[in-house]
């Protein structure tokens, strides 16, 4: 594990304190011992000296006492004390203890002694060696009290016990300091692995997190490990945030969460929670033949998915990147080689999230992905300097007429068109997406309302009162911002907001429900109508149509489409209509292309119809042509002909 800065200084500081007490208490040893070493070494030679001089004393005793001729035995003691005093008395070896023990004036008297008195022992002069015994005896005390007092007395005694003391102290200290390091080591270390935990771990599926995942990525770039990164989003789950609530929310999500770690830690594969619904797997794997994992990743996640909310259909999108496919160059810089297979397996993932929502796609990264993605940068770019342009002619809005059942009643859905001078036609869902990812969503909603407002003032002026315009919002466009924007742009004519139906579809991110009733209520009080858009294509649409209030829904273009082939479908639209009049609801048909369906839709009782039957998309002048023909003929389209 990678350790931070001040923890390195620390152990480095705690291990100098523990080189230092082992020095000073080696050190401290050693004194110790030479000390030792010495009141041995001064012990025994003090002791010696005592030895030979009584030795001396008694052989000269004997001598005196037993009358005996020899004097071998005495000379031959007598040199030995001699040398014994002369050595001890000039000997470099014993300076330490001729100075410590202030033995020299003692000694230098007692060799004095036997100096002046060599002759007789020599000769064996009796009366003469008579008074070197005494002077002997009186000589004697002294010898032996300075090796008592200074050897082996009480001062010695207490200096040996100072030194103990002094180690017993050092130990304690040394003790105490290693015990205090070892417990602030201990809470440095867990408290740097509880913040390292947290650094890296999500605390709801308790998965490794995104930074994590960027670390092990770095670390296989840098060890040049062959290696492919999976990136899972699991698709729909707002709808499970929407109905059962957060805590539910992330409840599935760490059973998600326990599913994946089950699935990956047999192959030793790390698996991550990179944000909210979307996961990383980062295997070992070379890319080539990963259907051995994918497939049971993606059978045993749909069973849990499955198990979480029978009644939501969650679905797994899986973008894949390999390691193989990046330039080796880049191996040179980890960081950025695994911010590159993050980024290509996001962008596999984007594509694996274009398919439908319903089902299932798994998509492994193409370098197409990366022109993709600048084109969409590009987009980004452009619209920005669009919105930026009175007098740019590339975004436009057509508008499609919606029929009613009723009599001389009509209405439009503005809808985007961007004519890009090299891309060619842009898909508004396109459109729409890189405007909200670049944060345009307020300025092109801004700008499609003062649109519609000029149209209704120009084109439109002479027939505008018969007319209601719908007007798709954006995520970020229904904000408390379009509500001053319509009272802005219609200042002039604040009769005019009438006309006005705000379309919002249920995919719509609702965070906070009660504001987006609040907003929804102050819009109907400045005279806007509010409809359901693609009623039936989310998994919510019920809970969305108690929670908030609409003027109409729109039932989705797919119900109308499958209506002929599938009676389930009759039955559905069937039973939205019924419930919706009976919420007092209006209810629009989209995407009606045969008369057939308009028939049956309108046995059924549906109010309004918009499709390719009726129209296409058209421009401002051309919906007014359509208009005045319509209106004119006083019609309803159910008599077309
Ligand atoms: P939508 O709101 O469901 O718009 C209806 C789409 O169905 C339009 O596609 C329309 O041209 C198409 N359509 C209408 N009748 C038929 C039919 O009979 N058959 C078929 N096959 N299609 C039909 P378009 O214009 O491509 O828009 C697609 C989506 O882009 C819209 O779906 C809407 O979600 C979004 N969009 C378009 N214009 C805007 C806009 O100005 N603002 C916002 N926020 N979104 C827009
Ligand atoms: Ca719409
Ligand atoms: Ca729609």
């Amino acid at each position: 594990m990678m350790l931070k800065r001040p923890i390195t200084w620390f152990i480095v500081f705690v291990f100098s304190i523990l080189i230092f007490a082992v020095v000073t208490l080696y050190q401290f040893n050693q004194s110790y011992s030479r000390h030792a070493v010495r009141t041995q070494l001064s012990a025994w030679a003090l002791a010696q000296m005592e030895l030979e001089t009584l030795e001396f004393r008694h052989e000269l005793a004997l001598y005196l006492h037993t009358q005996r001729q020899d004097r071998s035995a005495l000379i031959l003691k007598y040199d030995i004390l001699w040398s014994r005093y002369d050595t001890f008395l000039r000997s470099s070896e014993t300076e330490k203890l001729r100075q410590a023990f202030s033995a020299t004036p003692l000694v230098k008297r007692a060799f004095q002694t036997i100096r002046r008195h060599e002759q007789a022992v020599l000769e064996g002069q009796r009366p003469r060696l008579q008074l070197l015994l005494g002077e002997m005896d009186t000589l004697l005390p002294a010898l032996r009290d300075l090796m008592i007092n200074n050897l082996t007395g009480p001062a010695a005694i207490k200096q040996r016990e100072y030194l103990a003391n002094q180690l017993k102290h050092i130990y304690l200290t040394v003790g105490l300091i290693l015990v205090l390091l070892g417990y602030f080591s201990w809470r440095m270390f867990r408290d740097s692995l509880t913040q390292q935990k947290m650094a890296w771990m999500d605390s709801i599926t308790q998965l490794p997190n995104r930074n994590y995942l960027l670390y092990a990525l770095q670390k296989a770039a840098s060890k040049h490990v062959i290696h492919t990164l999976l990136v899972i989003d699991i698709r729909r789950f707002k709808d499970i945030n929407d109905l059962l609530g957060y805590e539910q929310g992330d409840q599935a999500l760490a059973k998600i969460g326990q599913k994946l770690n089950s699935i990956c830690s047999p192959y030793g594969y790390t698996c991550a929670r990179l944000s909210g619904n979307r996961f990383a797997v980062l295997t070992t794997a070379d890319g080539h033949y990963l259907s051995f994992f994918t497939q049971p990743l993606r059978d045993t996640l749909r069973h849990a998915l499955d198990d979480i909310y029978p009644d939501i259909q969650l679905t797994v999108a899986l973008g894949i990147a390999k390691s193989t496919d990046l330039d080796a160059a880049l191996h040179k810089d980890p960081e950025v080689f695994a911010n590159t297979l993050l980024n290509n397996a996001d962008l596999a993932l984007l594509k694996a999230k274009n398919a439908s929502p319903s089902k299932d796609s798994i998509v492994v990264f193409k370098p197409k992905f990366e022109a993709d993605a600048r084109e969409r940068r590009q987009l980004k770019d452009d619209l920005n300097a669009l919105l930026l342009d009175e007098s740019q002619d590339e975004l436009s809005l057509v508008y499609q007429p919606i029929i009613s059942s009723e009599p001389n009643k009509l209405s439009c859905e503005a809808l985007i068109r961007w004519q890009h001078p090299t891309l060619g036609q842009v898909s508004p869902q396109l459109l729409i997406d890189v405007a909200e990812e670049a944060g345009l969503g307020q300025r092109l909603g801004t700008w499609i309302l003062r649109q519609v407002y000029a149209a209704m003032n120009t084109e439109w002026q002479t027939i505008n009162q018969h007319i209601d315009i719908a007007i798709n919002l954006s995520d970020s466009f229904f904000s408390e911002a379009l509500l001053s924007d319509v009272v802005n742009i219609f200042m002039h004519h604040p009769e005019q907001r009438k006309r006005l139906v705000f379309e919002i579809t249920e995919t719509m991110s609702i965070d906070d429900i009660g504001r987006f009733s609040l907003l929804m209520n102050q819009l109907r009080d400045i005279g806007v109508k509010l409809a359901l858009d693609d009623f039936g294509t989310g998994w919510s649409s019920m809970a969305v149509l108690n929670h908030l209030s609409f003027d109409k829904v729109k039932i989705d273009r797919s119900f109308v489409e499958h209506m002929a082939t599938v009676s389930r479908q009759q039955i559905l639209v069937d039973t939205i209509c019924y419930m919706s009049h009976q919420l007092g609801i209006r209810v629009v048909a989209e995407g009606v292309e045969t008369q057939e369906q308009l028939l049956s839709l309108q046995q059924m009782g549906v109010d309004e119809f918009q499709g390719y039957y009726f129209s296409k998309p058209l421009s401002a002048m051309d919906f007014y042509a359509f208009c005045i023909d319509y209106l004119s003929r006083q019609n309803t389209f159910s008599l077309k002909n």
